[in-house]
């Protein structure tokens, strides 16, 4: 049998064969009455108690001490870069792996992308290449860590959690205080995440997480901006919030910002799935080791699974093919989609787009090997928890 053949085979075994899609929201919990509370009470706009109590939950969830909470996940990344310090041009490292919206979120802040390789151990940002890297490339001027060859400051890094598969924090965070450089955490796909018990998101200066329509915890729309550090959390509020003085009636905002408000709806919403994150991590969990079951006597691929003393939320599913069958990656991709079963390859690397060639990168010889072997499963915790 054709390996397409077999994968389509083991992964309908698994999802029971229907029609399914790559990640769908669940909606078993308290979202009707909550969003029907917003409607009776008139409170369905850019104030309201579930946005306070979202913040408020977040927090709790996460373990950070504030919860900013913002209109999507690329404008809550920009503010976290900006009170992180990032001016216009400075560089921002960021993997070469990633999602468009991470490079869109450094160029909002007139910054430049400055891009990394990746990790086959954690599909992330690569620390022990970036360790290699960052001598070669930085100089030191006036504490500030400047890249010689293009003479802009090296503001920020800024890891990625790819699939809610967490990043080495800790050497990261090691290797980026030894530079003076800020790390502001991209976990859009890593809520429920935890390194060694810790959320990922918490190990940065501040982290940025989405609750887009596809991720494991959705607002419709939505993002939100995390820190322990209480400063920073007024700033991101400030910003967010047309920088408009507290005053009972008065209009006065003190400089330029953005309405990157969360409407109270959404946060209402956000508010009862938040509820079921746990129950959503362990379907996802669960959902992990059936596909691991499935594929474990399939020559050719392997399932990705968690790091030891991590532990991940499984957001997306993910299947390596080996170096040997990355050709037939378009035929698994063809015939699993032919059957029903919604399958996506990742992101082509951000050094391909055309608005960011010619960005500052290392070499992504790791990056660009698993961006042509990766193909992402049907992962809605639905599958486990029936009821698709
Ligand atoms: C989803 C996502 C974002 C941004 O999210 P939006 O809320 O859609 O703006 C950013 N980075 C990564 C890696 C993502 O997966």
């Amino acid at each position: 049998m054709e390996l397409a053949q077999i994968i389509t085979e083991r992964v309908c075994r698994v999802t029971g064969g229907a029609k399914v899609a790559l990640h769908e929201p669940s909606f078993k919990g308290n979202e009707w009455a909550y969003v029907k509370e917003c409607i009776d009470t008139g409170w369905v706009s850019s104030v309201g108690s579930f946005v306070d109590r979202f913040e408020h939950d977040l927090a709790e969830a996460t373990g950070a001490k504030h919860a900013v909470v913002v209109s999507n996940g690329t404008s809550g990344l920009q503010v976290a870069l900006q009170i992180s310090g990032v001016e216009p041009g400075d560089e921002v490292i960021i993997p070469a792996l990633s999602f468009v919206a991470t490079a869109n979120a450094v160029k909002h802040c007139g910054a430049q992308p400055h891009f990394a390789d990746s990790d086959h151990a954690t599909l992330g940002l690569s620390v022990p290449a970036l360790a290699d890297y960052l001598p070669s490339v930085v100089e030191r001027r006036d504490g500030a860590s400047v890249n010689r060859h293009t003479g802009r400051r090296i503001a920020a890094i800024v890891p990625m959690h790819t699939f809610g598969h967490p990043v080495d924090m800790p050497a990261l965070m090691v290797l980026a205080n030894r530079f003076g450089i800020a790390v502001v955490e991209d976990a859009a796909e890593s809520l429920g995440s935890l390194i060694d018990g810790r959320h990922t998101g918490t190990h940065g200066l501040c982290a940025m997480l989405s609750f887009n329509g596809n991720k494991i915890v959705t607002t419709g729309g939505g993002g939100a901006i995390i820190t322990d550090d209480a400063q920073l959390a007024r700033r991101a509020k400030h910003l967010t919030t047309t920088a408009k003085q507290p005053h009972k009636w008065a209009f006065f905002h003190d400089e330029v910002a953005y309405n990157y408000r969360m409407p109270n709806l959404n946060a209402a919403l956000g508010c009862a799935q938040l509820e079921q994150l746990e129950g959503f991590v362990a379907a996802k969990r669960e959902l992990a080791q059936r596909y691991a079951h499935a594929f474990s006597d399939v020559a050719g691929v392997s399932f990705f699974l968690e790091r030891p003393g991590t532990r991940a939320n499984y957001w997306l599913q993910t299947l390596i093919l080996e170096r040997e069958f990355a050709d037939q990656r378009d035929a698994i991709l063809a015939h699993t989609n032919e059957a029903g079963q919604m399958t996506r390859p990742v992101w082509e690397l951000l050094t391909q787009l055309p608005m960011y060639t010619g960005c500052p990168a290392m070499e992504t010889p790791m990056a660009r090997d698993l961006s042509l072997r990766i193909v992402n499963l049907p992962s809605s915790p639905q599958l486990v928890t029936g009821a698709v």
